[in-house]
């Protein structure tokens, strides 16, 4: 288990609103950034205090940092400047910390670039989502192949390295137009890409069209699930024959480039998250995950009353949460790995497993169960199987904490 922390600062600022965003981000006035990045050091400097309050353990030292949201990269370069400074005066960043900042192709001022570097930024994710011009435009994206293509570029001669987010089913795409992106984008020589299927739901203006009807975002060109399914599985395939191996659900890398900050939440490591919308998990004193997260209202935020409550994991729960991250990456869950941390509790699965092996969605290796090529598809339907099982049997007292646990 990691004994450092990653960082997530949120920043929920973007140029436009895409038809298909469900983030806690907006296009907000520029006078907002310094009251919101003011309100982020002060999260930043008084987390300690914080979590001394609360009886959470914080590590001081910072393994990884990220900066998503929205778009960073629309800050102005001392935004970011100001952040890495509260940063540095309340934890110690480890020397080989990854530190990524997702920016917007064709948003990335010069000014910003270098202010990157200075902070010793490592990695920069770009909201690419397209490579076919006409997709990307529809969506409300900002940027044209020939823009991701420059970016890429000098973002590399820049010493960072790229990641490219795409995402398969978005208005108009077809498997000609999808595999010309994922091309391009092996083309491009990137370190790492995140192939994302479209997310339907309420908090997308898209997602609401598919879901009660409309012409406006194009949900009536939007693919069949089996389509959309058909991409994920062909993108997957020409990614890895490009040398970018598959170690998550969405998330390709060359060797050694894997996203070690994305790895803590599917590894159950302790992150922090700073900023709207933004979710923590930490441990107690007696070791117990503790997780939080703040308000998705920015006036809230600015206003200060951001802090939700937290909410301690139970071992049931955390059990549950074992399998459905760990089951996300390419290499699955370990049993031996599994049953050191919760004993005899791992064997109330075995049912479960063995049917998910039957159906075709899970496979076994020696110690390893992970998901087949049709599980991560399907991905969501494996994991409700792992919940709501009653491993532990009645509700008693854990010897070592003042909270009910269940166990055994
Ligand atoms: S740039 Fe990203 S965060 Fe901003 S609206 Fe588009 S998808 Fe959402």
């Amino acid at each position: 288990m990691s004994k450092t922390l990653g960082l997530y600062i949120s920043v929920p600022f973007c140029r436009a609103k895409c038809t298909y965003c469900n983030f806690a981000s907006g296009v907000f006035p520029a006078s907002e950034h310094g009251r919101y990045v003011t309100r982020v050091c002060e999260a930043i400097r008084g987390a300690r205090a914080r979590a001394e309050r609360e009886g959470w353990c914080l590590p001081g030292r910072v393994g990884s940092i990220y900066l998503g949201g929205g778009t960073p990269s629309t800050l102005e370069a001392e935004r970011l400047r100001e952040i890495f400074g509260a940063i540095e005066e309340s934890f110690a960043v480890e020397r080989d910390a990854e530190i990524t900042v997702e920016c917007a192709p064709g948003q990335i001022a010069a000014d910003f670039l270098k202010a990157m570097v200075e902070v010793h930024a490592t990695r920069v994710s770009l909201g690419v989502q397209s490579m076919v011009d006409a997709e990307a435009a529809a969506t409300g994206r900002m940027h044209t192949r020939a823009v991701v293509e420059e970016d890429v570029r000098w973002l590399r001669e820049a010493g960072l390295a790229v990641n490219v987010d795409l995402i398969a089913g978005l208005p108009g795409q077809t498997m000609t137009s999808w595999m010309e992106s994922v091309e391009a984008v092996c083309g491009l020589g990137v370190e790492h890409a995140s192939l994302y299927m479209l997310e339907v739901d309420e908090d997308s203006r898209l997602g609401r069209e598919l879901i009660g009807g409309g012409a406006r975002y194009g949900a009536g060109l939007v693919a069949t699930d089996d389509a959309v399914a058909a991409m994920y599985e062909a993108g997957c395939a020409r990614l890895e024959q490009a040398g970018l191996r598959q170690y998550e659900i969405s998330n390709f890398a060359r060797p050694g480039a894997e996203s070690r900050h994305n790895l803590r939440y599917w590894r159950r490591e302790p992150y922090l998250g700073v900023g709207l919308d933004a979710h923590s998990m930490l441990r107690n004193r007696e070791g117990r995950p503790v997780r939080f997260g703040n308000t998705d209202e920015l006036s809230e935020y600015l206003a200060g009353t951001a802090e939700g409550s937290a909410e301690v994991v139970d071992r049931a729960a955390e059990l549950e949460e074992a399998w459905f991250l760990g089951l996300r990456l390419a290499d699955g869950v370990s049993l031996t790995a599994m049953r050191a941390e919760f004993g005899d509790a791992v064997a109330r699965f075995d049912g479960v497993v063995t049917k998910l092996v039957d159906d075709g969605l899970l496979r076994r290796e020696g110690d390893r169960v992970a998901l087949t090529m049709r599980g991560r598809m399907l991905s969501n339907e494996v994991f409700a199987e792992f919940i709501g099982i009653p491993v532990f049997g009645v509700i008693a007292k854990d010897e070592s904490s003042d909270l009910p646990l269940l166990t055994r």
